[in-house]
């Protein structure tokens, strides 16, 4: 069956599913017809064709091929994690056009973290939910390689059951310059001191044109994707980002999304693209206007088209809102990233969203939009933080005696709230059999209820709860008590 459909010659079919696209493809754009059928085959996109998804108008039927990969890739499933950001200094030589959280050593508002400091910013963010720390921060004129070996190091004999994601390709390059090592020498040494993958940025746009004027430097594209690559050959994966909407064009754009297309077939070390919307407010080029939702959707369909060998399209509800966000999860994106606790770089350039969302309202967003979400830890493995996810890691359930009445206590979880969706990957258990929460009742429940992310329903009772049900997980080898379940 064909089912391409010109808009003008056919009525709108309005065929409903369960699951998958709500109508067969429709555009008012003819040249959008061939590359439907290519994508429909399973055929690569080339350039014209990724210059005509840019240029055509009809977002619809671009977002309708992008949805359709995008759900045969992954259905319904929408991935998010729980992170927390370290921006251990601001300090930078680079004085890039298009950032506004790098200061000169002396600049006003300039900060530097001392070892301690940076540790107890992780701790003051951190809760057993937190899988995950983004680590990126300036390129500052002396700080020696040492004092970012410890920080790895520090944290993950701090933090062992957190994933290190930690500095951008710009950032490794400058790291190996300082330390006088290759930059393969300076992946290694982080690797070894607890850097387990990097994200993505620092990417901005590989054409030389374009990055000279916002960003002129740091390193250029083809450095970038180098030291991309040594990272994925000694087995640390990353992630890719593009910065769009400030001076760049289509072919720009087409660029950089073939040149990281090209070394994802060399290397398969990219785990998520992530399209970043240019924040104009406090920067060298803050008279360019901010981008629009439609460039910003338009631009998560093409990178889902384009890049057919990349696992992730990731929808950065920070920098493009949450409901842009929520919204592109129909357009090609499978990822909202995550419940980031304290981000800085791109609210220093007038983001207005929250610096951190509530686990609740991600997943609220994700479920309005017709997803089911997933969270994961940063290599996408599924994170376990239900009584299900428990049991398919062969778990238990016993009786807690708490020690004292109950009388503090207002709530309790109804079992039947427990999403068995998220059932996951098994995780190591250990029993905890005897749990006072005499000292700190309340703030026991209501954290086990929000680690579980349950909703709490009023106790009809409270001489019922005296005794309950926890379920008791570790999210690391031996690691501390990751959640409780109330059940
Ligand atoms: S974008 Fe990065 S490298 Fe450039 S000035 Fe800002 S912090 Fe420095």
């Amino acid at each position: 069956m064909n089912n391409v459909q010109n808009r003008r010659k056919g009525p709108f079919l309005g065929i409903i599913k369960r699951m998958g696209p709500l109508h067969d493809f429709q555009t008012d754009d003819p040249r959008l017809q061939p590359i439907c059928d290519k994508v429909l085959a399973g055929e690569r996109l080339n350039v014209d064709d990724a210059l005509t998804l840019y240029r055509s108008g009809d977002i619809l039927a671009v977002g309708w091929m992008a949805n359709a990969v995008r759900e045969r890739m992954h259905g319904d499933k929408t991935y998010f994690n729980v992170n927390r950001h370290i921006n251990p200094t601001n300090v930078c030589v680079a004085a890039c056009r298009l950032c506004a959280f790098g200061r000169k050593k002396d600049a006003p508002g300039a900060y530097t973290m001392a070892l301690e400091e940076a540790f107890e910013t992780a701790a003051s963010g951190y809760s057993e939910a937190v899988t995950e720390f983004h680590i990126v921060g300036g390129l500052h004129p002396d700080l020696p390689f040492q004092y970012f070996l410890d920080l790895c190091s520090g944290l993950k004999q701090r933090f062992p059951q957190v994933h290190l994601k930690a500095f951008t390709m710009v950032e490794v390059a400058y790291l190996s310059r300082r330390a006088k090592l290759s930059i393969r020498e300076t992946l290694e040494q982080l690797k070894a001191s607890g850097v387990d993958s990097l994200p993505g940025g620092g990417a901005e746009i590989f054409a030389d044109r374009v990055r000279h004027i916002i960003c002129d430097h740091k390193i250029d594209g083809d450095q970038w994707l180098e030291t991309a690559k040594l990272a994925h050959q000694i087995g640390l994966k990353s992630n890719a980002t593009m910065l769009y909407g400030h001076v760049e064009n289509d072919e720009d754009r087409v660029d950089h999304l073939l040149k990281l297309r090209a070394l994802q077939d060399e290397t398969g070390g990219f785990q998520t693209f992530i399209p970043l919307a240019f924040h104009p407010d406090n920067t060298p080029l803050q008279h360019l206007p901010k981008t629009t939702g439609m460039l910003d959707i338009k631009q998560i369909g093409v990178s889902r088209l384009v890049l057919d060998n990349f696992p992730h399209i990731k929808s950065y509800w920070q920098m493009m809102t949450a409901k842009i966000a929520q919204i592109s999860l129909r357009f090609g994106a499978d990822d909202m990233d995550g419940t980031v606790i304290e981000e800085k770089i791109y609210h220093d350039a007038g983001a207005t969203t929250p610096q951190g969302m509530r686990r609740e309202e991600l997943e609220r967003l994700i479920r309005a939009a017709g997803r089911v979400p997933i969270e994961r830890d940063t290599l996408y493995r599924p994170v376990t933080r239900t009584d299900r996810g428990v049991s398919a890691a062969g778990s238990f359930s016993f009786s807690v005696a708490l020690r004292s009445p109950s009388a503090g206590v207002r709530h309790r979880v109804p079992q039947k709230q427990i999403d068995p969706r998220l059932v996951t990957a098994p995780v190591p258990l250990q029993p905890i059999e005897d749990v006072s929460v005499q000292s700190n009742r309340n703030g026991f429940l209501w954290r086990a209820v929000e680690l579980a992310n349950l909703r709490p329903a009023p106790v009809q009772d409270e001489g019922d709860i005296r005794k309950i049900n926890v379920l008791v997980f570790h999210g690391g080898d031996g690691g501390d008590v990751s959640s409780l379940l109330l059940v």
